[in-house]
């Protein structure tokens, strides 16, 4: 955990919870958590929870989050919500989420598109990068994480990107995953590095430093303390423990001991 960048934990919902059990959620976590002023906790529940969690939402506590956005502002897309729709309900936006690369087929250029959308928007995209099994195994990962950053970042423009989030999510360590498994802290330690020097190169070493980069992959309450004290990591991403109110919270409390 950085003394200087804050440090973010954020819930990833994706497609769970009606609006009701949605709002439920919310309040129940109102109930348990109590805000500190260097953790941002982040809500991403499915897009037809977003609005009504907006008016319920005490944004000193939780900020909202979509899980996807459409690049064009307006127009003829059917079935499609766009940053300028979701401007004013949400705060941020996760893009290129390992799912919506590889279930639906999301490429770079979609994924640069919808993160230049989030910034034309005023929306904060958190950009998921992140290596196969077989990509890991046939030595690509350092590859992988270059051309998903390029790609993703490459219509930013320089006074921008320190707005960008990233996420390193290796999709082999996601519980949704066929065997699933955990990333060592020594992993996901040399996986940022290799992160913050390609931003570095892409995007000068001011950006690279500013710029936060969260860890998720199976992440829970016994294994956030040592990703979070892994050196260069700013907070978790979080999807299964996230629908667990006591893991989430669990998961809150400890990031706050060790940033006290
Ligand atoms: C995710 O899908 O973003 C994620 C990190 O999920 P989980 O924590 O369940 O591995």
């Amino acid at each position: 955990m950085s003394d200087t960048r804050k440090t973010y934990i954020i819930a990833n919902w994706k497609m769970n919870f009606t609006v009701g059990e949605a709002s439920l959620f919310l309040k129940k976590l109102s109930d348990k958590i109590t805000p500190a002023r260097d953790i941002q906790i982040i809500l991403a529940p499915s897009t037809i929870a977003l609005q009504p969690l907006s008016l319920q939402v005490n944004r000193r506590e939780f900020k909202l989050a979509a899980q996807n956005l459409y690049h064009r502002d307006f127009g003829a897309f059917t079935g499609e919500t766009s940053a300028s729709q979701l401007r004013g309900v949400v705060d941020y936006v996760i893009i290129g989420h390992s799912e919506r690369r590889h279930i639906f087929g999301e490429t770079d250029k979609d994924i640069r598109e919808k993160v230049a959308a989030s910034i034309r928007n005023n929306i904060t995209p958190i950009l998921c990068v992140g290596e196969t099994d077989d990509e890991r195994n046939f030595g690509e990962t350092d590859l992988v994480l270059y051309d998903q950053l390029i790609g993703g970042l490459s219509e930013v423009a320089a006074e921008d990107i320190s707005k960008v989030i990233i996420a390193y999510e290796p999709v082999w360590a996601i519980s949704s995953s066929k065997d699933a498994k955990l990333a060592s802290p020594e992993e996901v330690s040399d996986a940022v590095r290799r992160i913050r020097a390609h931003l570095a190169h892409l995007h000068g070493e001011k950006a690279a430093k500013a710029i936060s980069i969260l860890y998720g992959g199976s992440v829970s309450p016994s294994s956030a303390g040592s990703y979070l004290m892994t050196e260069g990591v700013d907070g978790l991403l979080i999807g299964g423990a996230s629908l667990i109110a006591d893991q989430f919270t669990d998961i809150i409390n400890i990031s706050k001991g060790l940033k006290s």
